[in-house]
């Protein structure tokens, strides 16, 4: 927790300082904060994997959806999903943000416990940023550095005809709780299911432990995280494969505190909303039993919601009376 309050644009120095992790606990740092450029040394039989994203206040979140820690929190978490989504293990991050004149320093630090809060779950290492001021909104982009085991990466682009198409865990729930977010800002009343979706939405927890699973059960799988709804990254998958993929309507799981709160919305938040930080893949069904077993044993939730079929990279719901065509789009919500 860091109480010291400085200006942060008039003493960077003790702004670095005071954000400077006491410890670290990744053995691959050489050298994190503090010089020109971090340096590590990830070993001969893993490959390096990493990612940055970017979120713009306005944008990507507004004070009314997010309190500065949530901030962090999501800015990391979404980096994790990226590395999670290909199957490895997260050790690293950098930070560069962008800091509006208005902002309150107290919030930055806040910003900064939000990304301590998640990387402490996966013992990551801050090993570097940038800070700059703006006259404009708030940016904060991070980059995570990753590793995984050589050849085990998990690909968009290993779906083939006949393979299953599987999601972790449930979908629609991050937009529930933007929907309640935007009904009532961030501090209205909520009732304990309303407070359940919201976290969702401003705390993803990124799938690691899944990805990790998958890259390690050994079988031809293709994976993407869920940013921007089951549509999109099912449309990600069904062009870098060249296949098609048909969701089922009624499979696609979608939790009771979701379903029961409007007719049509919740099928729409699962396909559209996005940002539940899932993952969506594809793989053989003789293979199936077995990594969802796995998947079980380790206490990872995951079903299947289609098939995968020969043909253009479309993705299609079938539904209880007909076959439609899926949009390729998420929407962005704060438009
Ligand atoms: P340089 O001029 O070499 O870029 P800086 O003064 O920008 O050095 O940064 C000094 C050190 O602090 C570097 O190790 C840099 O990676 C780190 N750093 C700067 N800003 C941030 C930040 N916002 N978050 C994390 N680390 C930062
Ligand atoms: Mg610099």
């Amino acid at each position: 927790m860091i109480k010291k309050r400085v200006n942060i644009m008039q003493d960077e120095f003790s702004f670095i300082n005071n954000i400077t992790p006491k410890k670290v606990k990744q053995r691959e740092l050489i050298c994190g904060i503090g010089d020109d450029a971090a340096l590590y040394h990830v070993e001969d039989d893993y490959d390096e994997v990493i990612c940055v994203d970017t979120m713009v206040e306005d944008v990507h979140f507004a004070n009314e959806t997010m309190a500065p820690f949530h901030i962090g929190y999501k800015a990391l978490a979404v980096n994790i999903s990226d590395i999670a989504a290909m199957g490895g293990i997260p050790l690293f991050y950098l930070v560069s943000i962008a800091i509006p004149k208005d902002w309150d320093d107290q919030a930055i630090y806040e910003i900064y416990e939000g990304m301590t809060s998640i990387a402490t779950k996966y013992d990551m290492d801050l090993i570097g940023g940038d800070t700059v001021s703006t006259k404009g909104k708030l940016v904060i982009s991070v980059t995570v550095l990753g590793k995984i085991e050589k050849g085990r990466r998990l690909l968009r682009s290993q779906a083939k005809p006949g393979d299953v198409v599987f999601v972790t865990g449930n979908v629609g729930t991050s937009a529930a709780g933007l929907h309640f977010l935007f009904e009532r800002s961030r501090n209205g009343q909520f009732s304990e299911v309303e407070k359940n979706l919201i976290k969702t939405h401003q705390m993803p927890q990124p799938q690691v432990k899944a990805g990790r699973i998958l890259a390690n059960s050994n079988c031809r799988i293709s994976l993407n995280d869920i940013s921007d709804g089951v549509a999109s990254e099912a449309y990600e998958i069904a062009e870098a494969s060249d296949v098609t993929i048909i969701i089922e309507k009624n499979k696609i799981p979608i939790i009771q505190q979701v379903t029961s709160i409007q007719e049509d919305q919740p099928l729409q938040w699962a396909l559209y909303g996005g940002e539940d930080f899932q993952l969506i893949g594809t793989m053989a069904k003789e293979d199936w039993t077995m990594v969802s077993k796995r998947l079980e044993k380790q206490g990872v939730t995951a079903s299947i919601i289609g098939k995968v079929i020969a043909g253009e990279g479309k993705v299609f719901l079938q539904t209880e009376e007909n076959l439609v065509e899926l949009k390729k789009e998420g929407y962005n919500h704060f438009k």
